[in-house]
């Protein structure tokens, strides 16, 4: 059994949905994860930021423009009259749900429930499809297994049953349909894996299902040895190590969802990028590789804080590091990059909500200085320390841009830059035309 999962993309339209389909009924007996149809989720967003903001015309305004684009994607995609009561049914319910917020008081509960509705329509829709083209497709509620514990990380356990009892009670079928991103949490509430989760719920899925493969489509050949939003001529890069994966993912690689690596990694399970558009093309392939002693590609991760704490009672003290790292669990703020002196530590954060708290704390230890909108480049490849030359060589790349920071030997597999958010794209194509050409 294979876990395939379809992006916003892939099911972008009526047209679209109608080639995933043809792609999914190429083998028996798979899982199919699908996000919402692209936009969607945007716009549900939106419909909950007029919401908290109390502007209900605003909020019905963009309803109706969704409720318009449903409507027109049911007659195009559907021509059986079942088929298209069956859809326009769970089309119906879904924008019902929504509205049912406009006169009530609006929090997070209210909002996270409107932004599961994209895929529990997009799934409808093709549900719809399959059953009128005669595929046996069952839906499987990811509402009623895909679930997230205390600490906000996905209870695999309660998911591994929850999801074999309902395959268990449909066996045979030609195509199992679920949707991705969404879960309840452990209150029992419609919940979400952040955005772009899809990815998440598809590695989830495939690790407690001990699935063969686990597919994610998109509307790219691969994961490419640059980000291609930035740079021109960038490759898809052909296998990756689990690690390199999961550290280009984690650094801005906007293909994987950061956290969608390690399920897979965890039940040795092989991960294949495909695209949508090119069936054929051969994508790229996540496994436990051999290293090749070679850089495999450069991502960036946006929004990074720098924060220096310099003491002179670091010197030849011991805790103070613990007292650093200390301060950062206390505002349970993870940290991203660490680059230590004798008098000093710079450490890099993605989330700033409490750095005004965190920098409060850390002038007991040290004058404290902060340099914001930063970005880190993520180098990944065989990087293990005895291969010369890479460092020298990525540093020789980026040439005049101003360097904040270096992380080089924490993995085998990657060294860190960071540098200021204006440098990120001449940082970038400096980096493919020095590493890559
Ligand atoms: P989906 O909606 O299918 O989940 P995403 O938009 O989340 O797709 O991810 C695919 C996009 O990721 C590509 O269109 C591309 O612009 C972007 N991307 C960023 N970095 C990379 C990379 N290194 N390789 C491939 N795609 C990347
Ligand atoms: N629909 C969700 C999003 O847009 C989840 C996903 O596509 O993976 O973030
Ligand atoms: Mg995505």
């Amino acid at each position: 059994m294979k876990v395939l999962k379809f992006g916003g993309t892939s099911v972008g339209s009526a047209e679209r949905i109608k080639h995933v389909a043809d792609l999914v009924c190429r083998s028996k007996g798979d899982i199919v994860v699908l996000s919402a149809m692209s936009g969607t989720t945007n716009t549900l967003v939106e419909i909950s930021e007029y919401l908290y903001k109390g502007n209900v015309p605003g909020a019905q305004e963009t309803l109706n423009a969704l409720s318009a684009k449903y409507a027109g994607v049911v007659s195009e995609l559907l021509s059986g009259e079942e088929a298209r009561l069956a859809a326009s049914e769970a089309v119906e319910r879904s924008l019902s749900t929504i509205r049912y917020y406009f006169d009530k008081e609006f929090g997070e509960d209210a909002e996270k429930e409107i932004l599961a509705q994209g895929e529990l329509i997009s799934t409808a829709l093709m549900h719809a499809l399959l059953t009128e083209r005669g595929v046996r497709a069952v839906m499987l509620p990811a509402l009623d297994y895909m679930r997230t514990g205390e600490g906000g990380e996905p209870d695999m356990a309660y998911i591994a049953s929850g999801l074999r009892r309902l395959l268990e009670l449909s066996p045979g079928a030609d195509v199992y349909i679920t949707q991705g991103y969404i879960c309840r949490n452990n209150s029992g509430k419609t919940d979400n894996l952040r955005r772009g989760g899809s990815d998440y719920t598809a590695s989830i899925a495939g690790a407690v299902i001990d699935a063969e493969e686990i597919q994610i489509w998109t509307d790219i050949d691969g994961m490419h040895n640059n980000d291609p939003r930035y740079v021109e001529n960038t490759r898809p890069v052909s296998e990756l190590h689990f690690e390199e994966a999961a550290e280009l993912a984690y650094f801005g690689a906007k293909i994987l969802h950061p956290a969608c690596v390690l399920p897979a990694k965890l039940h040795n399970i092989p991960v294949r990028l495909l695209n949508t558009m090119e069936p054929e093309a051969p994508g790229t392939l996540i496994y436990n590789t051999r290293p090749d002693g070679t850089i495999k590609a450069v991502a960036a991760k946006d929004g990074i804080t720098a924060i220096k704490i310099k003491s002179g009672r670091m010197l030849l003290a011991y805790g103070f590091l613990h007292k650093v790292f200390e301060t950062f669990e206390n505002h349970r703020t993870s940290i991203d990059m660490i680059a230590t002196s004798e008098v000093g530590v710079t450490l890099s954060i993605d989330d700033d909500s409490r750095l005004a708290a965190i920098v409060d704390d850390l002038k007991r230890f040290g004058t404290v200085t902060v340099d914001r909108d930063m970005v880190i480049i993520c180098i990944v490849g065989d990087l293990e320390w005895h291969n010369t030359g890479f460092e020298g060589r990525v540093l020789a790349a980026l040439g005049d841009i101003p360097v904040r920071m270096i992380s080089y030997g924490g993995s085998n597999y990657n060294i860190s830059v960071l540098v200021r958010a204006e440098d990120k794209i001449e940082a970038l194509r400096r980096l493919s035309k020095n590493l890559f050409e």
